[in-house]
């Protein structure tokens, strides 16, 4: 998983032209701030298109409260 945050170079200025030509995001305006891997347990005999829900996977809560529940739709593919 990756999170993305508002560019510091040039979200902040509100100026679109300048977000263009940034080249530290690429004109995309947010950037890559964390990157998570996590090993998870899928159950046996999903389904394609269920989903699934990981206890305490989620986020932070925005005052530094409890991680939330995260929450997935598998895809099976074979
Ligand atoms: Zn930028």
């Amino acid at each position: 998983m990756t999170a993305h945050e508002n560019c510091p170079a040039c979200a902040t200025t509100g100026d679109e032209t300048k977000v263009l030509d940034c080249a530290v995001c690429r004109g995309e305006g947010r950037v890559a701030s964390k990157r998570r891997t996590f090993k998870i347990r899928v159950p046996a005999g999903i389904r394609n298109g269920q989903k699934i829900r990981l206890k305490e996977f989620g986020a932070p809560g925005k005052h530094g409260g409890a991680p939330g529940d995260l929450y997935v739709t598998v895809h099976v593919t074979d």
